[in-house]
């Protein structure tokens, strides 16, 4: 008999295969307790140090075989590897007497626990740190290296969550899906997936009882794991999915609806790499450009010429299409060193997005100097949009800053105060640009990292979905253009439904961009329409989903 579990649906598509799990590392007992010799210490220390750097050194290869986002998880994950900090702190223990396994499992430790103190980005380095642990054991163990086994036939990875070097080396012919316990949609497993372009569901509720080698179909659509299905059912809904596949490769855009209304399908891109990549794609343009993500391990503020040559590189690669600059998003999950940001309670609810400007307003200006001057230079001029704007007064207040520099100014939708006073803040910009996953975090008052909130944080509820509705309407109303940024623009389906709310343009990463725009095309405004209607008139995600899917099919 089948049973079917619910999680959070990431990346879409269907795969049904058999379960592999990542393996675990065997008991240490034995390496464990006494004291060493002080006579062997520094035998102790260097077979120590030959561990940790032969770890390093075997990611730093897979970096090298590897591309885009996978290859830089694969070096931060090398140079964490060889952090002097944590090394010091393990041949510390060792010189006073511990074995080389136990000083590992210490060190790592006590930077766990200072990881998670800090919280934010420094806290999702922890799955990091506890994977280099995993391997440097095994090696000092001379057991195989923890990890994803590498399967004989087509497989479908479950694991609680997955380790950042693991989800980036893997090789989507040999896993088909994943499935992980924890996680959330823009966890690092849900990002790399989407890289790979294989179906993924996050937050899987059941999924620990599932063993290794059970047969299970993935629905990265609707979000589900069945466990045992038919394996004629199961047949049939690959064989669909792969027609959707097909269909959605030859997609070749512009966006718009069967019936020829226009909707932009765009690109959301983090640096001119991943600009080149998304340019491959049909994509029309650039929706948002994460300038934040380019400087994340900066220490100091780049300089105008400095960052106007990153800006550039994403206005050369969408030459003479629209691109869409969001000034630096820093805060909260995304500290930024050089803006000089408070110690705070709550970063999340704290000094973040564009709040940082009212402190550092020669950040914000000399930011917009460097598009102005990235503009002139490609001869493609930019739009450019404010992160977190909660009132009419900053949106009017960036609006006059923006046109200073002769850029074209909009604003995000991301906090709920904004799409309530949507039709105030459009009499000072040009556009707006819906961020829905910071939307639906504080539309719901739920973590969009926490995978027990991950439920809430589902762009599908209702709540949020009205939100945007109204934040449409009121650019509807204006002739205004108002984008989808986050990440509900990647979901096929609801790409449907937020063109039938009125959004005018839907960007997404570049891995979800076919498939949107494929999907858009066989719908119809009016069945867009209907299912925008039915939605709002849903009680719960789920069944904002089941109506959606009732109307287009
Ligand atoms: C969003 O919040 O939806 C968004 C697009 O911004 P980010 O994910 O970068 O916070
Ligand atoms: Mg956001």
């Amino acid at each position: 008999m089948s049973t079917v579990l619910r999680g959070v649906p990431v990346v879409p598509g269907v795969a049904y295969a058999p379960v592999i799990r990542p393996g675990r590392l065997p008991s240490l007992e034995g390496e464990w307790t006494g004291e060493v010799p002080e006579s062997d210490r520094s035998a102790q220390a260097a077979r120590f140090s030959a561990a940790a750097a032969a770890v390093a050194s075997r990611l730093r290869d897979r970096a090298a075989l590897a591309s885009g986002a996978a290859a830089e998880v694969l070096s931060a994950t090398a140079t964490l590897a060889q952090d002097r900090a944590w090394l010091g702190a393990a041949e510390k223990r060792i010189n006073a007497g511990a074995p080389a396994v136990r000083a590992v499992v210490g060190a790592i430790e006590q930077f766990v626990d200072m990881f998670t103190q800090m919280g934010g980005l420094m806290a999702e380095r922890v799955t990091d740190l506890n994977d280099i642990r995993d391997r440097v054991l095994a090696e000092l163990l001379g057991l195989p290296e923890p990890g994803v086994p590498v399967p004989d036939v087509p497989s479908i990875l479950c694991a609680d969550d997955l380790a950042p070097a693991d989800t980036a080396g893997l090789d989507p012919t040999r896993v088909v899906a994943l499935a992980t316990a924890l996680g959330g949609p823009t966890s690092h497993t849900a990002i790399i997936a989407r890289q790979l372009g294989i179906p993924c569901v996050v937050a899987v509720q059941g999924l620990d009882a599932v063993g290794a080698a059970t047969m299970v179909l993935v629905d990265g659509t609707a979000g589900t794991v069945v466990v045992t299905p038919d394996p004629v059912i199961a047949g049939e809904a690959v064989a669909a999915a792969k027609r959707d596949a097909q269909r959605a490769a030859r997609w070749s855009g512009p966006g718009a609806t069967a019936d020829g209304h226009k909707v932009a399908i765009l690109a959301n891109v983090a640096d001119g790499a991943a600009a080149r990549a998304a340019r491959l794609t049909a994509a029309e343009g650039v929706g948002l450009f994460r300038t934040e993500l380019c400087f994340l391990d900066r220490d100091t503020e780049p300089g105008i010429e400095e960052q106007a040559d990153v800006y550039a590189e994403v206005l050369d690669a969408f030459a003479g299409c629209k691109v869409v600059i969001r000034t630096l998003d820093a805060g909260s999950d995304k500290p930024l060193k050089f803006a000089g940001h408070p110690e705070e309670a709550n970063p999340a609810l704290g000094v973040r997005g564009i709040r940082i400007a009212a402190g550092n307003p020669g950040l914000l200006s000399r930011q917009l100097e460097a598009i102005a001057a990235a503009g002139r230079r490609t001869g493609n001029a930019p739009w450019v949009m404010a992160p977190m704007i909660a009132t009419a007064e900053e949106a009017e207040h960036f609006a006059a800053q923006a046109r200073s520099y002769g850029l074209t100014p909009g604003v995000m939708i991301e906090v709920p105060a904004a799409a309530l006073l949507a039709e105030r803040i459009l009499h000072h910009i040009d556009f707006l640009s819906i961020g829905t996953n910071d939307l639906a975090q504080y539309t719901m008052a739920a973590d969009r990292m926490s995978a027990d909130l991950a439920v809430l944080t589902d762009p599908w509820q209702p709540a949020v979905l009205s939100l945007v509705a109204m934040t449409a309407q009121a650019g509807v109303a204006a002739g205004k253009p108002v984008g989808v940024c986050g990440e509900a623009a990647a979901d096929p389906l609801l790409a449907c439904v937020l063109a039938g709310l009125g959004v005018t343009s839907l960007s997404a990463a570049a891995a979800a961009v076919q498939g949107v725009g494929a999907r858009l095309a066989e719908a119809s405004l009016t069945q867009c329409r209907e299912a925008a209607e039915a939605v709002l008139a849903a009680s719960t995600a789920a069944d904002a989903r089941a109506a959606a899917l009732a109307v287009l099919g």
